[in-house]
């Protein structure tokens, strides 16, 4: 029995186990169990390392056990596998931000029909290649798990599960991107208050409110979990950012070249269009024609206009004509696949803005099928490409890639943009860790990051800050101190 409770011991113990993102930066999923309740934080798609086929079959315990999720934001590294959940018998409830709860809809859906392109293709290689030809899911799976999702308001406490509450503030990555704190009751004890991070967006981003530290009534949590994407380096500023990409676009426009924006259709777009529109208001730069070859990156573009108030100045103020900040006067939309593939035709100067953002699916990888081997065509990446995918043996300076069976050789300039990264850079993770932390001393559990980034902040916050580090493996399940009783 645990003493003065009446519960038997473990029962007052509160414990998260980490099905993603543990040693990656896909893949997030974080499981919750409470006294009375199981919460599952993100459900995010594997993408990219080796073992993600075999990690995204895999179910973060029984679904019937457990009464709610929270999702952190729209990417679908963290939202890609609710449908497959629905699909397995998940029928709770799904907290988001409204914004989330949107963008959600227009991912899910895209992100069905990619599951399906791939088990296609998975089915043509035979049954030995990766196993299950099945997709994790299909369109017709989105419909119930969007039905699943609670809009809730920033900054407010939620009861999402019996003797849990979450409050969601600004995590200023994408539009609607939130970190997460839950108060935890236990039995004879404070509550517990753990913090997750979702991820960090840098300060000073353009078209995004700055992070907002979680951690309303200034009590100090007993555990943060944040993510560690970047936790080896600093980004660029973004004064350097800006004048970097002047001296790109201008080399692009000057030898009329075809610039590759590979670009997550969910935030990477939206910016890539505002950096453009503002180099050529400028007047620096001739005002390119720029394509946004993504259904999913037009639905976006809608959403930040539709949600503007919660975005920064920059898209609420309206300039010469009434145009906001993505309101770039040569932008053309590509809905359809003819439209895609009308581009291939195309002489420079001009930029295609398509996802994905790694590389690894989408219309980005026909059109670098396309122009790779061309020396007048420029991949310009602006974000960070993780192990295994196209995206990264583009930025290690690999010879030559395989697309679609094909070994193309590169002949186009590969350039990256670090400053755009949508993702903290190490000393402002290193704040943030501070920051959240509230003057106690809890652990800092770090996820979402590749094992040497991760290493490198965990030593550099017990430096810094004298914290203790955790590093969960996949699988591993870490315990929430009891909180100090005061
Ligand atoms: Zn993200």
């Amino acid at each position: 029995m645990r003493p003065g409770t009446g519960y038997p011991d473990g029962l007052g113990d509160v414990r998260i186990e980490f099905w993603g993102a543990a040693g990656e930066v896909t893949g997030s999923c974080y499981v919750v169990h409470t006294p009375r309740a199981r919460v599952l934080i993100d459900a995010g798609l594997h993408q990219g390392e080796r073992e993600a086929f075999e990690h995204n079959q895999r179910l973060p315990g029984d679904l019937s056990s457990i009464d709610s999720m929270v999702l952190t934001h729209a990417h679908l590294d963290h939202a890609g596998r609710l449908p497959m959940l629905a699909r397995k018998g998940y029928t709770g409830p799904v907290y988001s931000t409204a914004p989330t709860a949107d963008l959600c809809e227009i991912l899910l859906m895209d992100s069905a029909r990619l599951q399906e392109a791939d088990a296609a293709r998975r089915a043509r290689k035979g049954p030995t290649q990766n196993g299950d030809p099945e997709p994790l899911y299909t369109p017709e799976h989105v419909p119930a798990a969007l039905a699943l999702l609670r809009p809730t308001s920033l900054e407010v406490w939620t009861p999402v599960a019996p003797g849990v509450q979450a409050r969601l503030v600004d995590s200023g990555h994408i539009l609607g991107s939130a970190s997460v704190e839950l108060k935890i009751d236990r039995p004879g004890e404070p509550a517990a208050r753990v913090v997750f991070s979702g991820d960090i967006g840098p300060r000073g981003m353009p078209l995004l409110l700055d992070p907002t530290i979680p951690g309303s009534e200034g009590s100090p949590p007993d555990l943060v979990v944040m993510e560690s994407t970047y936790g080896d380096r600093d980004h660029r500023t973004l004064e350097s950012t800006i004048s970097e990409l002047r001296e790109i676009m201008h080399q692009a426009i000057w030898a009329k070249e075809r610039v590759l924006i590979p670009a997550f259709a969910i935030g990477r777009s939206q910016l890539a269009i505002y950096y453009l529109g503002r180099l050529a208001g400028e007047g620096v730069t001739p005002t390119l024609p720029v394509y946004l070859d993504s259904p999913m990156a037009i639905a976006a573009m809608k959403l930040y206009h539709r949600y503007a108030d919660q975005l920064d100045e920059r898209m609420n103020y309206r300039g010469a004509r009434g145009r906001s900040a993505l309101d770039y006067p040569e932008l053309h939309l590509c809905e359809t696949v003819e439209e895609s593939q009308r581009l291939n035709d195309r002489d420079g100067p001009l930029a295609i803005i398509a996802g994905s953002g790694m590389c690894n699916g989408g219309r980005i990888v026909h059109h670098l099928r396309h122009h790779l081997w061309k020396r007048d065509t420029r991949v310009l990446i602006p974000g960070y490409q993780a192990a295994n995918t196209l995206g990264r043996r583009l930025v290690s300076g690999a010879a030559s890639v395989r697309i679609f069976g094909d070994e193309i050789p590169i002949r186009a300039k590969i350039d990256t943009v670090g400053g755009l990264s949508a993702h903290a850079g190490r000393s402002e993770l290193i704040e943030w860790a501070a920051a959240s932390r509230r003057g106690g001393r809890c652990p800092i559990v770090l996820t979402h990051g590749e094992d040497p980034q991760r290493e490198s902040l965990a030593l550099a916050l017990s430096e810094k800050l004298g914290a203790r580090v955790l590093r969960p493996a996949f699988g591993e399940s870490i315990e929430v101190p009891a909180p100090a009783r005061t």
